[in-house]
């Protein structure tokens, strides 16, 4: 149960003076939801200093002032479209405060001739003459402590005002709740970082630019606690799965070493590296738990299969899972080859067998004929009964959440698991995506690898490009041609991948292919395998071209509007071509309007091929949902974390998350107690059930 020391934290913002139903709403929109704790994280991004108080007579111009001046002199607008006109003056010099379509009574009220009142604003000369329109606060003699002040700005939604936004806040930073000192002491002092409540406190009042920086120690702090709860959840999620006990499945010798001789290449390094660390995982009767990282064309599906070898030479069956039936076609070709070398038989399940199909299938899992079983989702239904199985590989594509990774490990009893992606991942974000896991990386590609040539041009160039293309086809060359998707409209990104695909249709005749999201799934395929048997040459495309298709003789791809794209996608889109034998080329068409960020970025992609820089710079530039697609699968985001900036953060609370769990097992003690309200206050609490289990 939560502790009842945050339900202040947890109320929605209606619950303050004077905050309703709509502002309620506009808050969710900003931040994703209406809590008092969202506000709190909601931090400013700028801040307007009021307290520089001159003479009317010294101000600059369009600078901020707050002014306190005697009304002397209403003047309503001469006519329509005019401004409302209300003259003042300190003794020093006179300024108008300027108003357009403003009530006068209201006005009149507000600024009684006569009185002394509080201005603050923008002033500016205008021919010649002094004046502040709309200040954006007034108030008399006894309200100057509350103008007099350094006001935060907020990142608006709009419908949402800022007063209405500072109503908000500085009620809800009067009722914070003192809550127990979850940090280290040492690290605390080590770090210099303030509690929890002033941090709080101070990174709503900024007072200096570097106020506003996320290094700054109360922005830091704040964000480690956010981390420490990310990183405890994982620990405690991590401890449960090692408790979980696996099974001893020791490699067989004999059997890799076949393998080995059939294969028509030797393994990298880096295959070599990690399938010793996957065969020390599965050798120990530990349940392996190992995320596999490599760029696509690395080489992961060879050591899938090795790893699936020690499921089956221990007598034990293995399964792979694809995300889509495209894939797992993939798979079954490459995987079943492999297995046929070695007279291992396999079996395949996917949506598409039914009836006495599927029923014989199911018999031959269920018997143990089948040692190794490739398929999509199909094999994790309910009436899919494995005689034993021992390792389930999964190919990510959509990216699971630590939760729906558990679940899926509960299918096999003590059943290994092996995930794959060809997402390069940066150290800073496995750790916090990934950090119940494993991993390993395929960091080199296999030799004899070409690197693709890569080439920027202008839109403007399109013609060139085409011509080019025509070249290479008439040379026996494939193609792919990617148009963009723009999130706004589906219907017309793909009027827009329509009408490139008449107009090279009109250039390249029938073997031209238009391959999109809308398409059912067996047109799709029907589509990638025309492409794959070479009766397309120029496949035009939305983004669908899935991660992982492998056509070697695919040798050009043309990107257009390359700027709209995330880097890592952009690299993922790429990986498609440079896969056979012959050299590729990739051109990111831009934008003759990009500008110079834009530019630069697609530079980085035309530089290197490595996946893990090119990852680096899209956290740097996009941020980490972009990266792991997880704004598409609804994965928490942090609030308060930036990866890039704190990035040196993360080693530290991984390292101080294992400490926590290694001295309170239990969570039981003051700071133990403190924690388990810190993982609540964050919503990491699903962890907490894995605190007594198991
Ligand atoms: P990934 O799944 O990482 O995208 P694959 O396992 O599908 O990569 O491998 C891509 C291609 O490279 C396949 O055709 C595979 O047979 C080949 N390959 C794998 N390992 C090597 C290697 N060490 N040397 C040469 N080719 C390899
Ligand atoms: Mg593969």
């Amino acid at each position: 149960m939560r502790p009842f020391i945050l339900d202040p934290l947890f109320a929605s913002v209606r619950s303050l003076k004077g905050i309703g139903p709509r502002t309620g709403k506009l808050l969710e929109t900003l931040t994703g939801s209406e809590k008092i704790a969202a506000l709190l994280w909601h931090l400013p991004v700028r801040f307007i200093d009021r307290r520089f108080t001159p003479k009317i007579a010294d101000v600059p111009n369009h600078s901020i002032v707050t002014l306190t001046v005697k009304i002397e002199q209403h003047t309503p607008p001469s006519s329509r479209g005019r401004p409302y006109r209300i003259r003042c003056t300190d003794g020093s010099g006179i300024i108008d405060l300027i108003y357009f379509h403003a009530k006068g009574a209201w006005l009149e009220a507000q600024y009684p001739v006569g009185a002394t009142r509080i201005v603050s604003g923008e002033a500016e000369y205008f021919h010649g003459r002094l004046q502040m329109p709309h200040p954006d606060m007034t108030g008399t003699e006894a309200e100057r402590h509350q103008i007099e002040i350094i006001e935060s700005v907020y990142p608006m939604t709009a419908g949402l005002t800022h007063k209405t936004m500072h109503k908000m806040v500085t009620q809800a930073l009067e009722d914070l709740p003192d809550l127990p000192e979850w940090q280290d002491a040492a690290l605390l002092k080590r770090e210099n970082w303030p509690g929890w409540k002033d941090a709080v406190i101070k990174a709503h009042h900024p007072e200096s630019e570097s106020d506003l920086s996320p290094r700054r120690l109360e922005r830091e702090r704040l964000a480690y606690d956010e981390l420490l709860a990310n990183q405890l959840a994982i620990a405690l999620v991590r401890r449960h799965n090692r408790r979980q006990g696996g099974r001893a499945l020791p490699p067989c010798p004999d059997t890799f070493a076949k393998m080995r001789a059939a294969l028509p290449f030797t393994l990298t390094g880096a295959q070599e590296r990690t399938l010793e660390e996957i065969n020390t995982d599965m050798r120990d009767p530990v349940r392996m738990l190992r995320l596999l990282q490599g760029d696509v064309g690395s080489g992961k599906t060879v050591v899938a299969f090795f790893a699936m070898l020690n499921a089956v030479t221990n007598g034990a069956q293995a399964a792979l899972m694809a995300p889509t039936e495209i894939l797992a076609q993939q798979h079954i070709k490459t995987i079943t080859a492999f297995a046929d070398a070695l007279g291992i038989e396999t079996a395949v399940l996917t949506g598409r067998h039914k009836g006495k199909t599927r029923q014989e299938i199911l018999a031959k899992i269920a018997s143990g004929d089948a040692k190794i079983i490739i398929g999509t989702h199909a094999l994790f239904q309910d009436d899919v009964v494995y005689r034993d199985l021992a390792l389930a590989v999964v190919d990510e594509q959509h990216r699971f959440g630590v939760q729906q990774r558990l679940t899926l490990a509960a299918k096999g009893k003590g059943c290994d698991i092996l995930v794959m992606t060809a997402t390069p991942i940066p150290r800073t974000l496995t750790l916090t995506a990934y950090g119940d896991m494993d991993v390993s990386r395929l960091d080199e590609k296999p030799a004899g690898r070409r690197p693709i040539d890569t080439r920027l041009v202008s839109a403007a160039r399109l013609d060139e490009v085409v011509a080019g293309l025509q070249r290479k086809i008439s040379a026996g060359a494939r193609a792919y041609w990617v148009c963009p998707l723009v999130e706004e409209s589906e219907l017309i990104d793909l009027a827009a991948a329509e009408d490139r695909y008449l107009a090279l249709q009109n250039v390249f005749g029938e073997r031209t292919g238009l391959i999109h999201g809308r398409l059912k799934a067996a047109e799709k395929e029907e589509i990638m395998r025309r492409f794959a048997a070479g009766e397309i040459d120029v496949l035009v495309a939305t983004t669908v071209i899935e991660v992982g298709v492998d056509v070697p003789e695919a040798t050009v791809m043309i990107i257009e509007h390359a700027e709209r794209f995330g880097l890592s996608q952009l690299h993922q889109l790429r990986g498609r071509i440079g896969r056979g034998e012959e050299d590729s080329t990739c051109i990111l068409v831009y934008d003759p309007k990009i500008g110079e960020s834009g530019k630069k970025r697609l530079t980085v992609i035309r530089n290197t091929e490595d996946g893990f820089v090119i990852a680096e710079e899209d956290l740097k530039l996009r941020g980490a949902g972009e990266i792991l697609g997880t704004r598409q699968s609804g994965m928490p985001e942090f609030r308060l974390v930036n990866l890039h900036e704190h990035a040196r953060l993360v080693p530290i609370a991984r390292d101080d998350a294992r400490l926590i769990i290694e001295k309170y097992p239990d969570l039981k003690t003051e700071r133990g107690q403190a924690l388990k309200t810190l993982l609540y206050l964050f919503e990491r609490d699903s962890a907490i059930q894995y605190l007594h289990s198991g």
